[in-house]
């Protein structure tokens, strides 16, 4: 299945010499929608999963279709300040300036087996830093799990060696 048909490149977006891929074409064609979400599926079918968290906001759509069928719980991870009961946070260091993520502290519980899901798994910086909440609640990530990877910015590298699988690789 070829889904790169189906991401369209935004050149400048949101800013200047990036190239954005852009999912919402792939997301609005039911059947390439559910196709991709079942081969997300398949990556980790076969380890038990008490918990899918997903990174704001595009981890958003397909990390719950991911919870329903792996029969586990979704869990956000947020940008500052959205998360309404206690959180933990982290702050990761960015190309200019420096980004926060907050994960509730009850939300993931010692021993607990979690997949990390994003839309895109570009430097690493962001799931670098999700990992660490993640471990901090005593989490064991079982697999890191991407819809698209920039393979040439070697995110993967960051990932202290977890598991790790895209559906597609640029
Ligand atoms: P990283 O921290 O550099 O790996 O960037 C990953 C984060 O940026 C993810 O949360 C993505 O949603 C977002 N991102 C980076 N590049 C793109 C893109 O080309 N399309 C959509 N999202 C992107």
């Amino acid at each position: 299945m070829d889904f790169k048909k189906y991401i369209r490149d935004i050149h400048d977006f949101p800013k200047q010499g990036i190239v954005f891929k852009d999912i919402t074409t792939l997301l609005s064609n039911p059947e390439i929608l559910n196709k991709a979400a079942n081969e997300l599926y398949e990556f980790v079918k076969t380890e038990k999963i008490d918990k899918v968290i997903g990174l704001e906001s595009r981890g958003f759509l397909f990390g719950p279709l991911l919870a329903a069928k792996l029969n586990a719980g979704f869990v956000p991870i947020r940008k500052p300040g959205k998360l309404p009961h206690d959180v933990l946070s982290v702050t990761y260091e960015l190309e200019y300036g420096t980004d926060t993520l907050e994960l509730h502290k009850d939300s993931i519980l010692p021993g607990e087996r979690v997949l990390l899901h994003d839309d895109v798994l570009a430097t690493g910086g962001t799931a670098k830093a999700a990992l660490e909440l993640i471990r901090e609640l005593g989490g064991e990530v079982v697999q890191c799990n991407f819809l698209i990877e920039l393979g040439f910015l070697n995110g993967r590298e960051k990932l202290n060696g977890a598991a790790v699988a895209s559906l597609i690789q640029y």
